[in-house]
C-alpha cells in the first residue's frame, strides 16, 4: 500500500489551494470551489520536492549525528567498565 502524496496548487480562476494527488499532475483537474478546470504543472512541485528532499536530508544528517554521539557515549561506558573490572 503506498501513500498518497499531495501536492498544492493554486487554482487559476478562484485562487483556491487545492490539494493534487501527485498521479493526477500533469493532468486536468476541476476545482470544487469553482468547478473551472485547469491543467496542473509537474515543474512547480520539483521545486517543493527539492525543499522537502533538503529537509529530510536535513534531518537524517541531524539524526545520524545524535547516533554518532550515543556511539561515543556507549564505547566511552564500555571502556570504563572493562577498566575498572576486576581481574
Ligand atoms: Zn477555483
Amino acid at each position: 500500500m503506498s501513500v498518497p502524496t499531495f501536492f498544492l496548487r493554486a487554482c487559476p480562476t478562484c485562487g483556491r489551494r487545492l490539494e493534487v494527488a501527485v498521479q493526477h499532475l500533469g493532468r486536468d483537474v476541476e476545482c470544487p470551489s469553482c468547478g473551472s478546470r485547469f491543467a496542473t504543472s509537474i515543474i512547480p512541485s520539483e521545486e517543493f520536492e527539492d525543499r522537502e528532499v533538503e529537509r529530510v536530508l536535513r534531518d537524517a544528517e541531524r539524526y545520524l549525528a545524535t547516533v554518532d554521539e550515543w556511539n561515543q557515549v556507549a564505547e566511552a561506558w564500555s571502556d570504563r567498565q572493562s577498566a575498572s573490572a576486576p581481574p
